[in-house]
């Protein structure tokens, strides 16, 4: 691949079914599984709201609108920020948890417990449960054994929908618009779950898409296919200099190690990419750096007082649109 070659993604094509449904009738009791459910206007009704629920904590703290209500967060899979913003995200509209979030193996899982039947005893207490699970496809397993609505929290390198949302809500908050803008996304395109759902949630607007990252760490054939399949513009590179003048988003994401079989590989890729004040300083006037974060030396401490790095605010937003998405699912609003 030469830089910004217009690139021809690898491997073999196959078109993976979808089955999940579409949100057209809204929200209320439905699963939250993949980001191929949400239209534009899903995602201008979860905006609206997240920023009413902004206005709410910024004024009061919280609401009773969920009062009565019981979330089942059940992470199989280390989170921090996931976990405490769906906690803080109920707490603060008023309903409670159920917290499984510090190892499952307080739970009967560590007993050999089934997913299924996991599933089958939080939704006789919870009305809706959020679910990390290192296998991709887990959280639409859950779905389809459960009653209750399902929330996918991260399916292992699958996807991740509420960080997509929570990603486009901080877009449009920073830049005041996503159509016409050009997503640069940088570093683990491939095992990044994240990358995945912003990319393909993207595919909604008319944007411009420019991948950075190492050969053995690039976009998958799926995603890259939604994209063309959306006739969007897409250029791939080997090195964030290449892209940083022209970009309105760079999105930064961490080499995820625990998705190597092969240590020795990710000891090759893992400080490939660190984005400093002086690749910054190339960078437009008006752009954000973004991060999913965890963050583990891909972004430079120094960029932080960069009034273009949103990472912070994003992380904060997480909580309104989770907020948002609760009170939706719940058929509240
Ligand atoms: N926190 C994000 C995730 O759960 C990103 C990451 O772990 O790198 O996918």
């Amino acid at each position: 691949m030469r830089a910004r070659e217009i690139s021809v993604p690898v491997g073999n094509a196959k078109k993976k079914a979808n089955s999940v449904p579409k949100l057209e009738d809204g929200f209320a009791q439905q699963d939250i599984i993949s980001v191929s459910q949400f239209s534009r206007e899903n995602l201008e009704h979860i905006f609206a709201v997240a920023e009413d629920m902004r206005a709410i904590v910024k004024k009061q703290g919280s609401t009773d609108l969920l009062r009565g209500s019981v979330l089942a967060c059940l992470f199989y899979e280390p989170s921090t920020r996931t976990s405490s913003s769906f906690i803080a995200a109920m707490s603060r509209l008023g309903g409670t948890i159920i917290p499984i979030t510090q190892g499952v193996q307080f739970s009967s899982v560590s007993k050999g417990e089934s997913l299924p039947d996991t599933i089958r005893t939080l939704e006789s207490y919870a009305d809706v449960i959020v679910i990390r699970h290192p296998e991709m496809g887990s959280a639409q397993m859950a779905a389809d054994c459960a009653r209750k609505p399902i929330i996918n929290g991260g399916d292992g390198v699958g996807e991740h929908p509420t960080q997509a949302l929570l990603d486009m809500f901080t877009i449009k908050e920073e830049l005041g618009r996503i159509d016409g803008l050009n997503v640069g996304m940088v570093g683990d395109l491939r095992y990044g779950r994240t990358v995945h759902s912003l990319a393909r949630l993207l595919c909604l607007y008319d944007v411009q898409f420019d991948f950075v990252s190492p050969e053995i760490l690039r976009l998958p054939l799926d995603v890259m296919n939604d994209i063309r399949d959306h006739g969007l513009p897409v250029a791939e590179t080997y090195d964030v200099a290449d892209i940083i003048e022209d970009v309105d988003v760079l999105y930064v994401t961490r080499v995820q190690k625990e998705r190597f079989a092969d240590l020795a590989q990710y000891e090759e890729v893992r400080d490939q990419y660190v984005i400093t004040p002086e690749l910054m300083a190339h960078a437009k006037d008006k752009m954000v750096v973004m991060h999913p974060l965890p963050r583990v030396g891909e972004i430079s401490n120094d960029v932080d007082a960069d009034p273009r790095a949103a990472y912070f605010r994003q992380m904060e937003n997480g909580m309104y649109v989770r907020m948002a998405l609760l009170a939706a699912v719940l058929g509240k609003v």
